[in-house]
C-alpha cells in the first residue's frame, strides 16, 4: 500500500472518530476498512487528479458528477452492515468506486447510473480491474431495479429530496438502506432506513452530507457538484 493511500485509511479512522456523536460508530468494521484498502482509488479519477486520489475529497468524474469521499464511501458502506452472503443495490454508479468497495464485502452488487456515458466507462473500468461480481445498469435508480429486488442492502449515493418509495419497498425485512435526504445544491441529511422483521420501517437521520442530486422520477435536471466536507 502506497503512504498516500495509508494517510488516506488514517484520515478515515481520524474521520470516524470525529463523527463518533452523530454517526455512533467511532471504528469502522475491519472488514470496510479492508475493502478500502483493497481498492486503488487512483484507478477510478481522471489522469488530471490521479495525484488527489487518496485525498479525503470528492473529486470530478465529468458530466458535473463526483466520485465520493472516501470518508462517506467507508461511512455509509459501514451503516449498512452487510455480510458476505447479502446482495446489494447502489443507485449512482458514477465512477464505479463505491460498487468496488462493496464488492469486496458481499455476493452481488447491482448499480444503477442515469448517465449512459458514466454507465459505461465505469462497465468497462470495473471489467479491466477484474470484478465480477458487480453488474451496472444505465437508467433511473429512483424506481429501483424491480426484477432483481428484494435487496439486502441499498446505498444511493446522490441527494434525494424525499425518499423513493420503491426503495423502501425493495429492502428485505431486516435490510438497511442510507440515503441523503435535503435540497438539491445545500447540504442534506444521510438517512438510515432500517426495515424491521415485520416490514416496518424505521428512519434515522445520521449526519450533515453533501451530494451530488440524485435525479427524481420526473426530473431531468442533473446538476453540479458541491465540493465540500463530508461530501458525496
Ligand atoms: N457512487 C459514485 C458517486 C456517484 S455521484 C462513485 O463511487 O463514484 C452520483 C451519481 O448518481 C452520478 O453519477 C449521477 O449521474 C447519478 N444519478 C443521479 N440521479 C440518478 C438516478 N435517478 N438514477 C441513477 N443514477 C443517478
Amino acid at each position: 500500500m502506497s503512504k498516500k493511500q495509508e494517510n488516506m485509511l488514517e484520515t478515515i479512522r481520524q474521520q470516524a472518530i470525529m463523527t463518533a456523536p452523530y454517526t455512533g460508530r467511532a471504528v469502522f468494521d475491519k472488514r470496510v476498512m479492508q475493502a478500502m484498502q483493497a481498492v486503488d482509488r487512483e484507478m477510478f479519477v481522471s489522469e488530471r487528479d490521479k495525484d488527489l486520489a487518496f485525498e479525503d475529497h470528492p473529486l470530478p468524474i465529468g458530466y458535473g458528477q463526483t466520485i465520493s469521499q472516501p470518508y462517506m464511501v467507508a461511512l455509509m458502506t459501514d451503516l449498512v452492515d452487510v455480510t458476505t452472503e447479502d446482495v446489494v443495490l447502489e443507485i449512482g454508479t458514477g465512477s464505479g468506486y463505491q460498487a468496488a468497495v462493496l464488492s469486496h464485502l458481499v455476493r452481488q452488487v447491482l448499480t444503477i447510473e442515469k448517465i449512459p456515458e458514466l454507465a459505461e466507462s465505469a462497465k468497462q473500468r470495473l471489467k479491466t480491474l477484474g470484478y465480477e461480481n458487480i453488474e451496472v445498469r444505465n437508467g433511473s435508480g429512483y424506481h429501483g431495479w424491480k426484477e432483481k429486488a428484494p435487496f439486502d442492502a441499498i446505498i444511493v449515493t446522490a441527494a434525494a429530496t424525499h425518499i423513493p418509495p420503491s426503495l423502501v419497498d425493495q429492502l428485505k425485512p431486516g435490510a438497511r438502506m442510507v440515503i441523503p435526504v435535503g435540497l438539491p445544491y445545500m447540504y442534506q441529511e444521510l438517512m438510515l432506513v432500517t426495515k424491521g422483521k415485520g416490514g416496518a420501517t424505521h428512519t434515522d437521520s445520521v449526519l450533515g452530507v453533501s451530494f451530488v442530486p440524485l435525479v427524481m422520477a420526473d426530473d431531468e435536471d442533473p446538476v453540479n457538484p458541491c465540493n465540500s466536507a463530508n461530501s458525496g
